[in-house]
């Protein structure tokens, strides 16, 4: 490669959030160079990929659900047509009620327009029944599914290396060399540089500020023979048919960064709560870590550094990768191209105070 080759965008990093980044550029007719250090156990490596627009037990939209969702689905799709690959699945989420409580709750919640708009009043598989522990209701939710973010990145790599736009190597930031009207680096000259690293900018010089609060999860491969594959169960933890009786069980939640390894604890917590799930044998075929590029403020990280020209971060995708990845590149580009405010609650905007008391300023 060499040093004469001139582009648009480098982007550092092709997890999920670098791998939408530089297709959107693409799209828009942009020349990107991607580099990956190529490490196995990504946060996007290890995810499950499911998307659902309520939260947890409260029983509450996500932030932003309606929006996230319908710029994700559209841009998703949109790209499984130009890659001609499929790795974006809507499926039903067939949410399991474990008390009365919650059953009421749902009930409740069902009343209000856009909850009902979501509850799918279709007829569920009988055999269901046979192979869930006992509990108190279940009902069908759509807006929901999972991406197989595997597949999406390896055919996001194949889509770039063919074209001689992704370099495997790990992005030095001290080798970075500002030049006029944008940067230079060993593969080339860029006019601007966007940082997709994921937990790895919580070392990365220019980054390091930014408030990341890892959350490190564990999840199982199982096979359950028997168990229906018609929907992704929600049941205390999440149970997602992969196809021929294997499904993806998780998630646990740790702050216990950096240990990345999976854990005997974090075994004994998933099997726990599937044996709570179902009455169906299983056994346990793998059991990954990965670690959630999380923030203080559960906010994506979206902008420009406070002081150096030309550089950006799409990155504290956290839980919700899948969802959020999408509509925040397209902020992060729509700001690039024509200066449009970026969502306050996202801009980093929001800790540059942090970068000016850290002492890093020139
Ligand atoms: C157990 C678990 C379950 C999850 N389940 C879901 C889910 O069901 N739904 C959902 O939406 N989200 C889920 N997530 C969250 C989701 O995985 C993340 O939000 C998302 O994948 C983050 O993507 P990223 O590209 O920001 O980071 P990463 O996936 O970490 O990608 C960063 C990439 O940058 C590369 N890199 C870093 N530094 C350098 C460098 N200096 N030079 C070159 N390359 C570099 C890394 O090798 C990596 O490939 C889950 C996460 C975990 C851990």
């Amino acid at each position: 490669m060499s040093i004469n080759f001139s582009y648009d965008f480098l982007i550092v990093g092709q997890g999920l959030a670098g791998s939408i980044t530089a297709l959107m550029l693409e799209d828009a007719g942009y020349n990107v160079m991607l580099i990956e250090e190529g490490k196995e156990k990504t946060s996007s490596r290890v995810a499950a990929g499911i998307f659902h627009p309520v939260t947890g037990r409260r029983i509450v939209f996500s932030w932003k659900a309606r929006e996230l969702y319908d710029y994700a689905t559209s841009f998703y799709e949109r790209t499984e047509s130009k890659l001609g690959e499929k790795f974006f699945h809507r499926k039903l989420i067939l949410e399991v009620m474990g008390t009365a409580r919650e059953y009421n709750d749902w009930q409740g919640r069902l009343a209000q327009p856009e909850f009902s708009r979501l509850h799918k009043d279709e007829a569920i598989n009988p055999e269901y029944d046979n192979c869930l522990q006992s509990h108190a209701g279940k009902l069908l939710l759509g807006d929901s599914g999972w991406m197989d973010i595997t597949r999406f990145l390896s055919v996001t790599e194949k889509h770039f290396s063919e074209q001689g736009k992704l370099t495997k190597a790990k992005f030095i930031p001290g080798k970075l060399e500002r030049i006029e009207n944008g940067y230079r680096y060993e593969l080339g000259k860029f006019q601007k540089i966007i940082f997709c690293e994921g937990i790895d900018s919580f070392e990365n010089l220019f980054w390091n500020y930014l408030p990341f609060n890892p959350a490190r999860g564990e999840i199982l491969n199982v096979s359950i023979p028997g168990l229906p594959e018609d929907h992704i169960i929600m049941s205390g933890i999440f149970i997602l048919p992969l196809g021929n009786s294997v499904f993806r069980i998780g998630s646990t939640y740790s702050w216990n960064y950096p240990e990345s390894k999976p854990t005997e604890q974090g075994l004994m917590e998933l099997e726990k709560k599937l044996r709570e799930a179902i009455r169906l044998p299983y056994k346990v075929l793998d059991h990954q870590a990965g670690i959630r590029p999380t923030v203080l403020d559960r906010r994506p990280l979206v902008g420009k550094h406070p002081e150096k020209e030309d550089m950006y971060i799409l990155n504290g995708l956290g839980t919700k990768g899948v969802m959020l990845g999408p509509y925040f590149a397209h902020e992060l580009i729509e700001n690039i191209q024509c200066g449009k405010a970026i969502n306050s609650e996202a801009d980093i905007a929001r800790y540059s105070h942090l970068f000016f008391q850290s002492g890093k300023s020139a």
